[in-house]
């Protein structure tokens, strides 16, 4: 499962509102849906549009480092 099904849309400050952000835990270079985020610039939270599936995935335990978000009983 290495299919990227996002676009490869080249950095810039210009189209920052068009990316898709994703959520990073104990690996900055992974994101919590799988995707390697390595390239991908560092945007302020509200910018772009949420990845559903780090939404998904931040609400649960980090599959490799055991992190737990808070809140949970
Ligand atoms: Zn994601
Ligand atoms: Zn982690």
């Amino acid at each position: 499962m290495t299919t990227a099904t996002l676009p490869a849309t080249a950095p810039s400050n210009t189209d920052v509102n068009d990316r898709t952000t994703h959520v990073v835990c104990c690996n900055a270079d992974l994101a919590l849906c799988g995707l390697d985020v390595s390239d991908e610039p560092v945007v302020p939270d509200g910018v772009g549009h949420d990845c559903i599936v780090c939404l998904d995935l931040e609400d649960q335990p980090c599959p490799r480092c055991g992190y737990t978000p808070e809140g949970d009983a």
